[in-house]
């Protein structure tokens, strides 16, 4: 299959942050080693401006000037040129993957999905809502005109429910744990706030219940998965209960619907802060085979 990446997300300089964009280049390296990738994309290149379809000016122009005012500093990451290279660039790897997801069925990004970027703030890690800019850009462009995004972090996608939540044109849809962060949350046009301490079962009954009936109702031409890691029962940052092989379900589900439907996806990373940065990079390089196995499917 095609993937979608640049070193330049590795050498971001985050100054010790808890986000471990090293993920990135293991996750390319295992999927090699795997014999599964086909083609290395690098993102589309895009400017600051192109990001208005999106964000307002005045956020964009403190984010790329480094300044520091209330529209970014709502961001727990730090600020640096490298970050702000890296941002822009992951928006760029998102389209990418939309392209991708276009032409082939599954589009995999290894980047993206900072769904908690506002149009004027920055939220959490996130800088560049990404999710938002690709589905903004395929239907200015004319290639889609209804669009979901799937949103399976441990947290609310509240960025992009804000961006969307006046657009009939897309459906947003986030499981996630409910009492953490975001708070207050977001009023996506689903969401699934789930106690702490959910495990494989109770999730997967939820997310059956609503995945098939957003796909056949709604009728998406086109989906952006949040495939985050942070669900998982050992992440630092949440208490979903979530195993490896209850995440590589929950990716069947997601993407295997969609395939049957004949709905292209293209696939984000988002989070994952597990004590040990394998189990995070087999989480991710396992929501790529199950790609790649509906694809082959296919052929
Ligand atoms: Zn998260």
């Amino acid at each position: 299959m095609r993937v979608v990446y640049s070193e330049k997300y590795v050498t971001m300089d985050l100054e010790g942050h808890v986000f471990p964009n090293t993920k990135y280049k293991l996750i390319l390296e295992e999927l090699e080693k795997l014999g599964v990738v086909d083609e290395v994309l690098p993102p589309i290149e895009i400017s600051p401006q192109d990001l208005e379809i999106v964000h307002e000016r005045e956020y964009i122009d403190d984010f790329v000037n480094l300044r520091r005012t209330f529209r970014t500093l709502r961001s727990e990451m730090p600020l640096n040129k490298s970050i702000v290279e890296g941002f822009i660039l992951m928006a760029g790897g998102t389209l990418q993957a939309s392209y991708v997801a276009l032409e082939d069925g599954f589009g995999y990004h290894i980047g993206g999905g900072f769904h908690h970027a506002y149009e004027d703030h920055a939220e959490g890690f996130c800088y560049v809502n990404d999710i938002a800019f690709a589905i903004k850009k395929l239907k200015l462009e004319g290639k889609i005109k209804r669009a979901a995004v799937i949103d399976c972090d441990l947290h609310q996608g509240n960025g992009t429910a804000h961006i969307f939540r006046n657009d009939p044109d897309v459906f947003t849809f986030s499981i996630h744990e409910d009492p953490i962060y975001p708070w207050p949350k977001e009023k996506s046009d689903w969401d699934i706030g789930l106690p702490a301490l959910t495990g494989d079962e109770e999730y997967m009954r939820r997310l059956r219940e609503a995945v098939p009936k957003i796909y056949d109702d709604f009728k998406p031409e086109f989906v952006i998965y949040q495939a985050g890691a942070d669900p998982y029962r050992k992440d630092i940052l949440g208490d979903l209960m979530l195993s490896i092989e209850g995440l590589k379900e929950r990716d069947e589900i997601v993407l295997g619907e969609a395939h049957k439907r004949g709905i292209p996806v293209a696939i984000t990373l988002g989070g994952g802060y597990a004590p040990n940065l394998q189990d995070t990079v087999k989480i991710h390089v396992n929501t790529a085979l199950v790609a790649n196995e509906l694809l082959k499917n296919l052929a």
